[in-house]
C-alpha cells in the first residue's frame, strides 16, 4: 500500500483520494487515532519527518505550525536538523525556537538501530510499545463503532442474521424503495409493500406503518415499556434506560427488538420477491417462536 498509494510521499499527510481502495482509505481516515496512541523515540532523527511525522507530542510540526511555505517543507528534511551531538537543538531552527517545552520530552537514544514509533495507547499503563493488533481494534472500537448502540445490537445468543439487520437498520442501509430510486434504480411502485397506503423508507416500514404498530405495541405490552418511536434509536434508549429491571429482562428485550425487525424486514421481503403474505398475528407469532428460542 504504501508503494502504490504513499509512494514519495507521507502517510502521515497524502490525501484520501477517491481512487485507493476502500481499505485504504479506511486506514487513512483512522490516522488521528494511530496518532493518538504513538510515540517516537530517536536515535539520530534521521528516520524522521521533521514536518510530518508526528513526533511532538503525537503531534507533527505541520500540525502545531500550519502548513509550511514550499521552501520550509523539504520533503527530506528530517529530525536530525535539530539534533547535535545526540541532545535536542530545537533553538538551531526557526520553526521549531519556540517549541523546547514540548521537543525536550521526546526521548533520544543512541543505541537504537534507528528512529521507531513506540505503541502506547493511553489505556495501558505498560507495554513493550511493539504494535498490537488486539489493542489497536479495541481503540478504534472504543473510539468509533462502540457509541452505546452498537454495543446493544451485539448481544450473545442473538442470530447473526437478526443482529445484521438491526445494524443496518441503525446505520440507515437497509435498501428500501425510497432509497432505491435515489441511486436511480428503477422502483415500478414507491408504496409500502405491507400496508399500500405510504411511500416505502426506513421510517415509514419500521415506525409508522400500520404493521410495525402492531408488533411494537405488542412488545411494549409483554416488556412492560413503551417500545415505539420515530426510530430505532428511540427504542434503544427505552429499552436501555429500564436496565435496572435486570439482566433476564435486558436480554430479552435486546433480542425481541431485534426479532422485531427481523421480522418486519422479511415479512417485506417475502411480498415483494415470493408474493407470500403472512397476516399480522403469524408474524407476532414467529416473533415469539424465535424470542423463545433464542432465550433457551
Ligand atoms: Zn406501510
Amino acid at each position: 500500500m504504501h508503494s502504490r498509494y504513499v509512494k514519495h510521499g507521507s502517510f502521515w499527510t497524502c490525501p484520501n483520494d477517491n481512487n485507493h481502495s476502500v481499505t485504504f482509505k479506511t486506514v487513512l481516515r483512522h490516522r488521528g487515532v494511530l496518532k493518538s496512541a504513538i510515540r517516537r523515540v530517536m536515535k539520530d532523527g534521521l528516520g524522521t519527518n521533521l514536518w510530518r511525522d508526528p513526533w511532538i507530542d503525537r503531534r507533527s510540526l505541520l500540525d502545531i505550525r500550519g502548513a509550511p511555505t514550499h521552501q520550509e517543507d523539504r520533503r527530506g528534511l528530517t529530525c536530525s536538523r535539530i539534533i547535535r551531538n545526540g541532545e535536542w537543538r530545537p533553538d538551531s531552527y526557526r520553526y521549531t525556537e519556540e517549541l523546547v517545552g514540548s521537543i525536550m520530552p521526546t526521548v533520544i537514544d543512541p543505541t537504537l538501530p534507528a528512529d521507531r514509533w513506540i505503541w502506547e495507547p493511553t489505556d495501558t499503563s505498560s507495554g513493550t510499545g511493539e504494535f498490537q493488533f488486539r489493542s489497536c481494534y479495541n481503540l478504534i472500537r472504543r473510539t468509533f463503532l462502540l457509541s452505546s448502540d452498537y454495543e446493544f445490537v451485539w448481544c450473545k445468543g442473538l442470530a447473526r442474521k437478526m443482529q445484521l439487520c438491526v445494524y443496518k437498520l441503525l446505520l440507515g442501509r437497509l435498501l428500501t424503495r425510497d432509497r432505491l430510486s435515489s441511486f436511480g434504480v428503477p422502483v415500478p411502485d414507491p408504496k409500502c409493500v405491507l400496508c399500500g397506503l405510504e411511500p416505502e423508507s426506513i421510517k415509514h416500514i419500521f415506525f409508522e406503518c400500520t404493521l410495525a404498530w402492531q408488533i411494537w405495541s405488542k412488545q411494549s405490552r409483554v416488556l412492560g415499556v413503551c417500545a415505539s418511536g420515530n426510530c430505532i434509536g428511540d427504542i434503544i434508549t427505552v429499552i436501555r434506560d429500564s436496565r435496572g429491571r435486570g439482566h433476564d429482562w435486558f436480554q430479552t428485550a435486546r433480542v425481541r427488538l431485534a426479532a422485531s425487525v427481523w421480522h418486519v424486514w422479511r415479512e417485506r421481503n417475502r411480498r415483494i420477491f415470493e408474493g407470500l403474505v403472512t397476516p399480522p398475528v403469524g408474524i407476532l407469532h414467529n416473533i415469539e417462536f424465535d424470542v423463545n428460542a433464542m432465550e433457551t
